[in-house]
C-alpha cells in the first residue's frame, strides 16, 4: 500500500473551502477529479457546489471512501478539530479508509504539523504537510508553490494532484519540513518588506524619488521580492498593491499570523533572531491597528507616520 501514483480516478475529499480551498478544489474538479467537499460555513459549500464540488453533509461523510483528504483550514486547532473533533466538522481520521493520503495544506506551526502527522500515521493513514504560497490569485490560477514534508513515496503519489493546484512543488524533507520551509521563507519576507519600506521612507527624507531608489536598488544588492514585485510605494512596479491603495495581495493579518508561527519556531529552537522577532511585533501591531485587511506592504505608511511623529518632537 502506498507506492501508487494517485491519478485522475482518485477520489478526493476537500475540507475547508474558503478563500484558498474553494479555488483549489475547483481546479481539481476542472482537471477531472471527483471532489467531495465540506466546510462548516454554508456559503463556502454553496460556492464550491457551483464549481462542481460534490457537497457532503459532514467532514467525515466527505472522507468516507476517499483516496486523498485535503485539508485547507485556518490554523492548527482547526486541523486537530477536523481530524479528531466531534460534530459535522470533525472525525476525519476515523472516517477515512486505511491508507488514505492526507494532504494537510493549511499554514500551521512545525510542531503542530509533526503532531498532526503522528496522528495520521497512528490512525493507519499516510500524510504530507503541504503548505502553499501564492495567495488567492495563485490558488485560482493553479500556480501555487507547495512546500512539502513527508516521505518520497507519498510525495510521488501526490505529485499529480499537487501539480493541478500548483506550479512549483518542492519536497523539503521529512514530516513538518514543508511548514519549516514556509515559516523560514515568510520570516525573510516580513523582515525584507520592513527593510525596503524603511529605505523608501529614508529616501524620501533624503530627497530621493521613489523611482531613483528603485532603479538603483532593484539592480543592486538591495534587490529582493519585496522591492521588485511587491514594491511598497506606488509607481515603480505597476502591479504592486501600493498602486491600488494597498488592497491585498497578502493581507497584514496573514503576515502577522505567519510571523507568530516563526516566533513559535524560534522559541522552540532557541535561535537568536532579533529581526524576525521584531518583525513579528511590528506586524502584530500593524494587524491590530487596522492593517489586518490591507496588504502587508502597507507597513510603509506606519513607518512614514512614525517618522512624521518623530520629526515633530
Ligand atoms: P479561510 O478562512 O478563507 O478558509 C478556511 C475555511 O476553513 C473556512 O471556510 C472555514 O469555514 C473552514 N473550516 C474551519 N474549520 C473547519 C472544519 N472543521 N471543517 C470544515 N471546514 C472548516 O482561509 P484561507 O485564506 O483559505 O486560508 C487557509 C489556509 O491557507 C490558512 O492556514 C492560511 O494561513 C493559508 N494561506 C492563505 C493564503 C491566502 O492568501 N489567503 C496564502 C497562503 C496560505
Amino acid at each position: 500500500m502506498g507506492s501508487e501514483v494517485l491519478g485522475v480516478e482518485s477520489r478526493i475529499a476537500f475540507i475547508g473551502l474558503g478563500h484558498m480551498g474553494g479555488p483549489m478544489a475547483a481546479n481539481l474538479v476542472a482537471a477531472g477529479y471527483q471532489v467531495t467537499g465540506f466546510d462548516v460555513v454554508p456559503a463556502a459549500l454553496e460556492a464550491a457546489s457551483g464549481a462542481g464540488v460534490v457537497v457532503a453533509a459532514s467532514a467525515s461523510a466527505a472522507a468516507e471512501g476517499a483516496d486523498v483528504i485535503v485539508t485547507m483550514l485556518p490554523a492548527g486547532k482547526h486541523v486537530f478539530a477536523a481530524f479528531e473533533g466531534e460534530g459535522p466538522g470533525g472525525g476525519l481520521l476515523a472516517a477515512a479508509r486505511p491508507g488514505a493520503l492526507f494532504l494537510e495544506c493549511s499554514t500551521i506551526s512545525v510542531e503542530d504539523a509533526r503532531t498532526a502527522h503522528e496522528m495520521v500515521v497512528a490512525s493507519g493513514h499516510r500524510g504530507l504537510d503541504a503548505p502553499v504560497s501564492g495567495g488567492v490569485v495563485g490558488a485560482e490560477a493553479g500556480t501555487l508553490t507547495f512546500m512539502v514534508g513527508g516521505s518520497e513515496e507519498d510525495f510521488a503519489a501526490a505529485g499529480g494532484i499537487l501539480g493541478v493546484m500548483g506550479r512549483r512543488i518542492v519536497l523539503c524533507g521529512g514530516p513538518g519540513s514543508g511548514q519549516a520551509a514556509k515559516v523560514c521563507n515568510n520570516m525573510i519576507l516580513g523582515v525584507s518588506m520592513i527593510a525596503v519600506s524603511e529605505a523608501f521612507v529614508l529616501g524620501e527624507k533624503l530627497g530621493l524619488t521613489h523611482q531613483a531608489l528603485f532603479d538603483v536598488a532593484a539592480n543592486a544588492s538591495g534587490q529582493c521580492w519585496s522591492l521588485t514585485t511587491n514594491c511598497p510605494v506606488p509607481g515603480p512596479v505597476p502591479a504592486s498593491p501600493a498602486n491600488r491603495d494597498y488592497q491585498p495581495g497578502f493581507a497584514g493579518a496573514l503576515m502577522a499570523k505567519d510571523l507568530g508561527l516563526a516566533v513559535e519556531a524560534l522559541n522552540a529552537t532557541g535561535v537568536d533572531a532579533v529581526l524576525g522577532r521584531m518583525a513579528e511585533e511590528i506586524y502584530r501591531e500593524f494587524a491590530l491597528g487596522g492593517g489586518a485587511g490591507t496588504d502587508f506592504s502597507g507597513i510603509i505608511n506606519t513607518i512614514r507616520d512614525g517618522s512624521e511623529r518623530g520629526g515633530a518632537d
